[in-house]
């Protein structure tokens, strides 16, 4: 095995490699960061890679605080408790640290704790960002923990309105985090499930991707080698949890997933936002029991795609049947449910889960524009496992 560690500057400073983590404290001073506030989660927050990680800045100088007041879907509110976090503790900088959650939610208290504007007037709709105190934002070292969202190289985050039962994308350029470790030794102690539903969820990314109808073949190219690396290792990591190749590679295929998915995303996220907002079911699960149903829906506007894809990844028969194929046995392998009523999820919601899809954002990306009936239509198809 060639040593998996690298230092790139694409699409922001990534610093992957096992140990990494150790670096922790020379980046926060390279990044003049001398008062961190490390956002995670309640179920990390007790794990010793946290401790160990606020050990390793206080014992090189640093004020370093724990915010760990965060939901699985987290909340407007949720950020707003991170922002007094950050206030009352006089911090200087974000260590965003866990999964997709603890990092959408650090990303999202970096940018609000220098606003005077409520957290939805930052909603991703027009030129809303340019509203933005850029001034008051503060720097975001990215930690993730999981192999799935892709967070640590995105500009946005995903933040649930509760009282509106709605996701909502917030996005401003410089919530880019400055740093990212890709460190897999964090990730190793993730159960199998949820290194199969993360991990289809960085598929579903790199596959949407390439599917979008958008023209930017710099994000196609990321995406194909990003679906190989998912095809290559993320049975295995699923196998064994401590295989540290594997955990490195699905972490690169994961920040992948998220550097393609600027091209657009599509049906499969269109679904699973709102379903991620009424039902809140896992996002990276949702996905991966949607995927075989949406790409069967798209088939005409991407078989050409799909074969070309086919080829690349090497599969036995070369056709959108073939790919079609893999996806199913994948899922089967990962154990992942087949239907929508294997997690809970019943039918009788579908023309509301419709009008939500169609208005996500996501929708835009998907290769033909399917209006709310269509998407009813397909949610109906992944409840009752019509494939
Ligand atoms: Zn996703």
């Amino acid at each position: 095995m060639t040593q998996l560690t690298a230092n790139w500057n694409y699409p922001n400073s990534i610093r992957a490699g096992a140990g990494r983590i150790d670096e922790l404290p020379a980046l926060c001073a390279q990044l003049a960061i001398k008062a961190p506030l490390l956002v995670t989660d309640p179920g990390l927050a007790t794990l010793p890679m946290v401790e160990d990680a606020v050990n390793a800045c206080r014992g090189a100088g640093l004020d370093c605080g724990l915010f760990f007041g965060i939901q699985g879907n987290p909340t407007g509110e949720n950020v707003t408790a991170g922002v007094s976090a950050y206030r009352d503790g006089r911090h200087d900088g974000i260590i965003a640290f866990g999964g997709g959650s603890a990092l959408d939610a650090g990303k999202a208290v970096a940018l609000m704790v220098g606003q005077e504007r409520p957290l939805w007037d930052f909603e991703d709709v027009g030129d809303n960002w340019t509203r933005v105190n850029e001034a008051g934002m503060a720097p975001i070292i990215a930690v993730p923990t999981t192999a799935g969202t892709g967070s640590e190289v995105g500009r946005a985050s995903v933040i649930t309105d509760a009282p509106n039962h709605v996701k909502r994308i917030i996005f401003h350029p410089k919530m880019l985090p400055s740093v990212v470790i890709l460190d897999p030794e964090l990730t190793c102690g993730l159960p199998p499930h949820i290194t199969a539903a993360t991990g289809m969820d960085a598929l579903s990314h790199n596959l949407e991707a390439l599917c979008a109808p958008s023209y930017h073949p710099m994000a196609e190219g990321i995406a194909v080698e990003g679906i190989r690396l998912v095809k290559e290792y993320l049975p295995r990591a699923v196998a064994n949890g401590d295989d540290l190749e594997a955990r490195t590679q699905m972490l690169v295929a994961s920040s992948m997933g998220a550097t393609a998915f600027q091209k657009g995303l599509g049906g499969m996220h269109a679904l699973a936002h709102p379903l991620g907002a009424l039902f809140n079911a896992h996002h990276g699960l949702l996905n991966a029991i949607l995927m075989p149903y949406v790409l069967k829906a798209n088939r005409e506007a991407i078989e050409a795609r799909i074969v070309r894809l086919s080829r690349y990844l090497g599969l036995k028969q070369a056709s959108f049947d073939g790919f079609l194929e893999w996806v199913l046995a994948l899922r089967g392998q990962l154990e992942i449910p087949h239907t929508l009523t294997d997690i809970g999820i019943g039918d009788s919601g579908a023309e509301r889960v419709g009008r939500m899809a169609v208005a996500d954002p996501s929708a835009g990306g998907n290769p033909i524009p399917f209006d709310a009936e269509r998407y009813s239509a397909i949610f109906c198809d992944a409840v009752n496992g019509r494939v």
